[in-house]
Order: structure tokens, then C-alpha cells, then sequence
């Protein structure tokens, strides 16, 4: 049998451990599988675009599981009161290929996709930074703030989107967690003014400049979230090449393809975050740094929420065992399933 999880069981699931106790726990079972990149059989994701946005798979084995997920980014969705992103995902025995888990992923990407920025300004951020400026507040904007604000400490957050709708909606969700000073900017210089991290999270499937050269000061992180598919970023590509830069990447023959990066020759110097997290190679320089986490979310990302899923369900006992595949008596007579003999 398959385990089957839905949103009902998803929300169940959370809130064993809470919003933050979940991204707490997520963050070390995604870093535990970055320490063990080597592990994995990699490939870009297979990406089918329309004019309108992307429906992407994203596969990844070890020698014990195999996951996917499927997901789309339709950011004209929002016009007509849809989700921009959706997703739901599978977890397989590499061993025999038998399906283990079937979950829901749309909630789970959000809460993977803050737990995987949190990694990465964990590892790149300067130690004393206190304040995020978030630009774009929408759907993954609160699941930003509450995995920051758990894990690396930060407590003031400048928040900015061109809908001032987008904003009121985290003020009425967080807005009353007096550990959160959230304060509503004008502006993306205003949000900028005081942040040691910059999360840019909009949704828009075009060469966008949502940062230039000029507003960036030295040492600060910033966490590129938006720019995740051909034709479709959100920084200058000045602030990439600006000598304090160094840029960050999950799997570069990806990240060449969809992220911030693909704006620069294909010989531009970046860093894998995994090799930063074993020890392998320099995160920050030193306090005038700016770092730069191009963010575009990578399979092992997403395998590694599979395994959390379903470790949880096995443990609080939530979702329910589903028949995915046959299991005809004699496995070579398949037919029988359909047709009893005469
Ligand atoms: P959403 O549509 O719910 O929210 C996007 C917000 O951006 C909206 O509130 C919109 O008004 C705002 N926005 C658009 N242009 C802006 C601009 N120029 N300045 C300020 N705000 C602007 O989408 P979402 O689910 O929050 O996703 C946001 C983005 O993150 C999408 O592009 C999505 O593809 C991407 N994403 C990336 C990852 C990853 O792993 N890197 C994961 C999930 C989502």
C-alpha cells in the first residue's frame, strides 16, 4: 500500500510540530542531504513552458529512495484568484520501484523552499544580521519570515510588494506575534534601507529588475527566491558581477538554465551551497561581501520534504494507505484484475 497524504493530513502534519518546529526540522533533513551530494543522481528538471508559465519534474535517487515532484508556476494565476504555484510529489523504493508515498506539495513547497533559504543565509549571511527586507509578499512571503526569524534570529522585517494587498495579508497573518516587528514599506529603497538580508520573492515570467547595482550595500545576503525559470529574474545582472559579489547556486546545470545566472556567459564563476556546507569551498569572505544565494529550488530539496513527510506520517499515524498499484496474486497475470475467468 501507499501512503497518501492531502492537505487535511498535510495541516495535521504541521501542526504536530508548528510552522516554525516544521522548517526547524526540514532545514536538517535537507541539510543532512546536501552533506551527501555525491549520493544523488542529479539532472536539471524537465521543464515544459507555455506562454504563460512552466510545468516542471523534478526527479532525484539514492541507493535507497527515489522522489519527484511535479510542479507549476503560472503567474498570471493570481488575476483570476488562483494559486501561482502548485505541486505534489512521490516517493519510490529504488529497489524495486514499489511507491511509498503519494503527498500533497504545494504547502510543503512553501515550507521547503523557506527552509532551503534559511540553509543557505545560514551558511552565507553575516552572524550579527538582525533584519530582512522581503520584496514580494505573497504566498511563500510568512513561511520566509517565520523560518528566518526561528532559526537565524532575524526579528525585523521590511516588507514590500507592489499590492499593497499582498502586504496586509502577512500584517492580519503575523502581524501579531510580538517577537515580529514588521514594518510596511513604500518602497523596494525603503524596505532596503536598514536590511542585513534581502529575500526578493515576486512572480512575474520576465527579465525583471526588481534590484539594481546601486541599492545594494556591502556585506549584506541576499536570498534570490523569484528568478527561477528561463526568462524570468529579478536582479541586475551588475549586482552578479560587482567585484564584492560572490554567487551562490544549488546544481549549476540548472541554475544556468533558470536562475539569476542565465543573464551571464556560461564560464561566470559560482558556488555549489553543498560544497559550502561540507567545508569544501569559501561561503562568505568576510563582513563586506555580498552574497548572493541564487535560488531556483533543486530536486534533493524536495526529496529531502518526501522523506520528512513521510517519517512524520508514519509517526503521528496520519493520512491513509491508498492501493496505487495492483497486487494480483500471480503478478504475471495482470488481466485477472479485469476480467475474472470464465
Ligand atoms: P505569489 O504570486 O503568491 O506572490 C508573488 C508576489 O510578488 C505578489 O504579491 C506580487 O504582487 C509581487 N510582485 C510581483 N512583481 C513585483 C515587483 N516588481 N515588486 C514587488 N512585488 C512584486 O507567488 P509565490 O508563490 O509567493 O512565489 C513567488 C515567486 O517565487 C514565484 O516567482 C515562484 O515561481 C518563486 N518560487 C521559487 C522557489 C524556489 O525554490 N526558488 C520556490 C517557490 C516559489
Amino acid at each position: 500500500m501507499t501512503q497518501f497524504i492531502d492537505i487535511n493530513d498535510m495541516q495535521k502534519l504541521v501542526s504536530h510540530l508548528g510552522v516554525a518546529g516544521f522548517i526547524r526540522e526540514l532545514l536538517s533533513y535537507i541539510e543532512h542531504d546536501f552533506q551527501r551530494w555525491e549520493k544523488f543522481d542529479k539532472s536539471p528538471r524537465v521543464a515544459n513552458h507555455s506562454e504563460v508559465g512552466v510545468i516542471e519534474l523534478m526527479p532525484t535517487s539514492d541507493e535507497a529512495l527515489y522522489g519527484f515532484k511535479y510542479v507549476n508556476g503560472h503567474p498570471g494565476n493570481a488575476l483570476h484568484n488562483q494559486l501561482t504555484v502548485m505541486s505534489f510529489g512521490a516517493l519510490a523504493e529504488t529497489a524495486t520501484g514499489y511507491p511509498l508515498l503519494l503527498s500533497e506539495f504545494t504547502l510543503a513547497t512553501a515550507l521547503r523552499t523557506a527552509a532551503t533559504s534559511v540553509l543557505a543565509a545560514k551558511y552565507l549571511a553575516r552572524q550579527d544580521s538582525k533584519s530582512m527586507a522581503i520584496i514580494g509578499n505573497g504566498a511563500q512571503c510568512e513561511f520566509q519570515i517565520i523560518g528566518f526569524n526561528e532559526i537565524l534570529n532575524i526579528t525585523n522585517f521590511y516588507l514590500y510588494d507592489i499590492d499593497t494587498q499582498a502586504t496586509e495579508k502577512v500584517l492580519r497573518n503575523l502581524g501579531h506575534y510580538p517577537y515580529l516587528n514588521l514594518h510596511v514599506c513604500s518602497s523596494v529603497d525603503d524596505a532596503l534601507k536598514h536590511a542585513d538580508i534581502i529575500t526578493t520573492v515576486t512572480a512575474d515570467k520576465a527579465y525583471a529588475t526588481i534590484l539594481t547595482t546601486g541599492q545594494i550595500q556591502a556585506g549584506v545576503h541576499i536570498n534570490a527566491v523569484g528568478g527561477d525559470c528561463p526568462g524570468k529574474t529579478e536582479l541586475d545582472a551588475n549586482i552578479l558581477t560587482t567585484e564584492l559579489a560572490e554567487v551562490f547556486v544549488e546544481y549549476i546545470p540548472q541554475t544556468r538554465i533558470e536562475g539569476e545566472i542565465q543573464q551571464l556567459p556560461a564560464d561566470f564563476q559560482v558556488t555549489e551551497l553543498w560544497q559550502v556546507i561540507n567545508g569544501q569551498a569559501t561561503g562568505r569572505k568576510d563582513k563586506n561581501t555580498i552574497t548572493i544565494f541564487d535560488s531556483v529550488g533543486f530536486a534533493i530539496e524536495d526529496f529531502s520534504t518526501l522523506r520528512l513527510i513521510y517519517d512524520l506520517a508514519q509517526k503521528y499515524h496520519v493520512g491513509s494507505n491508498i492501493a496505487l498499484v495492483p497486487t494480483p496474486e500471480n503478478p504475471r497475470d495482470l488481466y485477472r484484475l479485469l476480467v475474472q475467468p470464465e
